[in-house]
């Protein structure tokens, strides 16, 4: 089969939908092939009526309706994790840093973490008053296990702080074995990992605590927002000072770990309406998901990676990798994909470790995390994708790489011009 007719194959075998030739990329002028973007944020809107039920009690007189909304997310929150406690935060990221200071060991400066992660975790750190000591991650799973956290206990360890990465889960069990065995507390960053479960058990009983998000992108949309779960009282109850300036139920600052970073009421009755349509969107993201993998059964240069089925999972987000026959860079790849709407992006790129911190940090060689960080890519995925919007995107892909020849040279010439 001569390439003019291998091209034409790939061209014919996508839908009508696609993009008729190079000429109508939108990176080269054409009209973008989604008119409304499709992004990789969940944004799942919950039912409007049972949203308003939930915050209801705020308009009650006297106006404390609002703290019994709060309490009412959190009882519901802990019992959907199999938790004993959970602390609604005003985020995540002020939820990790709580959890940290009350955690770390006294005396000791430094925090173990993946590089290959959250784009604010070091953020985090320095706001918690502990240095980033960067680990590698285990290629297969894009999380940092045992092996690699181990690798970077030291006399100055004062806390592991574990990331679920963004698809399927990291070896929880293991880590906590690890940390209790070295004496350590661990942290998990459950963020990516709500609603699913490992062999020994679901995520957010794990470990010393676990901290999850409720922002709009994430699997439960709380507008913003963010718990903790955890199995120990002293654990939560300096939690739930520290959200509130450190002060205890009678008021009397007794904390020195404090900010108000109370959870609006407000975001609490939308995140129990977005727990209780969970396994509708579930059901949705697989749907969205299945497509993905039979639009990309078979095509070359690019892999989807798996959701582990073996135990529930939440299928929120869709990563590719570029293998070896994928004939673009991926930033060439990541920019014409958003000149057309859709708005992939890089996986945790740049890793923690290359970017610039004005604050004190571990440095660290990580060449493994250096080579990951070039490879992978979040494509469109939540609540606004449908199966027929995964076909177009996977038929846009098929244009790339039958003219990807043609487009690199246009792109250049674009460029230099
Ligand atoms: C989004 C995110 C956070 C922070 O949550 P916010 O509620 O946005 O502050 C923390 N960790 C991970 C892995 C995240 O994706």
């Amino acid at each position: 089969m001569s390439e003019a007719t291998a091209k034409r194959r790939v061209r014919r075998s996508v839908t009508a939908a696609a993009k008729p030739e190079v000429g109508a990329l939108a990176i080269l002028g054409g009209a973008p092939l989604f008119q409304s973007p499709k992004s990789t944020s969940n944004l799942v809107r919950p039912d409007f009526e049972r949203f308003l039920r939930y915050a209801e009690p705020l308009f009650a007189p006297g106006g404390a309706g609002g703290d019994a909304i709060v309490a009412l997310m959190e009882r519901r929150f802990a019992e959907f994790h199999r938790a004993r406690h959970c602390i609604a935060f005003a985020n995540g990221f002020w939820a990790l840093v709580s959890a940290i200071k009350t955690l770390a060991l006294p005396g000791r400066s430094e925090l173990v973490m993946p590089s290959l992660t959250y784009r604010r975790m070091a953020d985090v750190a320095a706001w918690a008053g502990l240095k980033p000591r960067f680990c590698e991650v285990d290629p297969r799973s894009l999380a940092a296990g045992p092996r690699e956290m181990e690798a970077c206990i030291g006399e100055e360890t004062a806390l592991l702080l574990a990331v679920h990465p963004i698809v399927n889960c990291c070896d929880a069990a293991g880590l906590t074995a690890l940390a209790r065995r070295r004496g350590l507390p661990i942290l998990f960053d459950s963020v990516e990992s709500v609603y699913e479960w490992v062999g020994e058990g679901k995520v957010g009983a794990f470990g010393d605590a676990e901290c999850f998000s409720l922002h709009a992108s994430k699997l439960i949309n709380g507008f913003e927002g963010g718990y903790v779960t955890t199995g120990d009282a002293a654990v939560a109850a300096r939690l739930a000072m520290a959200r509130d300036l450190g002060r205890d139920a009678a008021g009397h600052t007794v904390y020195a770990v404090g900010i108000n970073s109370r959870l609006s009421p407000i975001h609490a009755a939308m995140a129990l309406a977005g727990l209780d349509a969970l396994d509708d969107q579930v059901a949705h993201n697989r749907r969205i998901y299945e497509s993905y993998r039979k639009a990309l059964a078979g095509f070359a240069g690019i892999r989807l990676l798996a959701f582990d089925e073996r135990h529930p999972t939440s299928f929120k987000n869709i990563v590719v990798e570029l293998t070896r026959d994928w004939p673009l860079s991926r930033a060439d790849t990541i920019a014409i994909l958003n000149a057309e709407g859709v708005l992939a992006r890089a996986y945790y790129h740049p890793a923690l470790h290359r970017k610039h911190m004005a604050y004190p940090h571990v440095p660290a060689e990580l060449p493994l995390t250096d080579a990951l960080a070039e490879r992978f890519i979040l494509m469109p995925s939540g609540h606004f994708i449908e199966p027929v919007d995964v076909e177009r995107i996977v038929a846009l892909l098929g244009l790339l790489a039958a003219d990807a020849e043609e487009i690199a040279a246009r792109l250049a010439a674009k460029r230099a011009a």
